[in-house]
């Protein structure tokens, strides 16, 4: 069957992120949209996680747990993960290679944790948009850990991308899967690619206008799905 996927969006707790991209707010919006599969994945955390899925377990749409990791090159790293305990583990340990460095909400904007009824129930203290001290092959590893499929982000930005900053897919990652903009975008790559939204609004929230084919609609099919070759 296929199924329509946003597998890029930013809740509230990533400091860009609109505080309108409340888990409900991201939940109702993508079942208005008719959207099946998504994945909130903010800057190195998936702390506002437990409440998309307890938001999203009520709308009856599927999500895929996810993080946004930021590697020591500037890198950014779409991790899908299975299951909610692994993004859990995989947030914990990322946040202890984040610099201590803490967020300034004036500047960077607020880093908000929400429970089911989107009410905050805590902010995050340590900026989390910095690089990890984790190099891509560390980071991969980590991911790896806790059985998660790293893809790199947004390919074809001109900043924060593995081709702006390394200038090419080193092909000794293995990855199976990249995220373009443009679907033309890094044509020698013979794997998978998919396009999200990567939306820090609730507007920018994808249409149900791409779609991935699966044997069933959960979170361990779009990894099978994408890992294979
Ligand atoms: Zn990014
Ligand atoms: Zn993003």
């Amino acid at each position: 069957m296929k199924y329509s996927y946003d597998l890029h969006i930013h809740s509230c707790l990533s400091p860009c992120g609109d505080m309108d991209m409340t888990p409900n707010n991201i939940v109702n919006m993508a079942s208005l949209l008719g959207l099946d599969l998504i994945a909130v994945s903010d800057h190195n955390s998936a702390l506002n996680l437990p409440a998309v899925f307890t938001a999203a377990k009520e709308a009856g749409l599927t999500v895929v747990p996810a993080i946004e990791a930021n590697s020591a090159e500037e890198v950014h790293v779409l991790c899908l993960f299975e299951t909610l305990e692994d993004a859990l583990a995989c947030s914990d340990e990322f946040y202890e290679h984040l610099p201590p460095v803490m967020n300034r909400p004036d500047i960077f904007g607020e880093q908000v944790i929400m429970d089911q009824n989107d009410k905050p129930v805590g902010t995050v203290d340590k900026l989390l948009i910095n690089a990890l001290d984790l190099g891509l092959d560390r980071l991969l590893e980590t991911v790896k850990k806790y059985r998660g499929l790293a893809i790199p982000a947004h390919v074809d930005k001109t900043s924060y991308s593995i081709l702006a900053n390394l200038g090419y897919i080193p092909p000794e990652y293995g990855f199976t899967c990249i995220e373009v903009k443009n679907p033309e975008a890094a044509a020698e790559f013979g794997g998978h690619r998919i396009t999200d939204s990567d939306a820090h609004y609730l507007e920018d929230i994808a249409e149900p206008v791409r779609f991935l084919n699966l044997h069933e609609k959960s979170a361990r099919a779009v990894l099978e799905k994408l890992r294979s070759k």
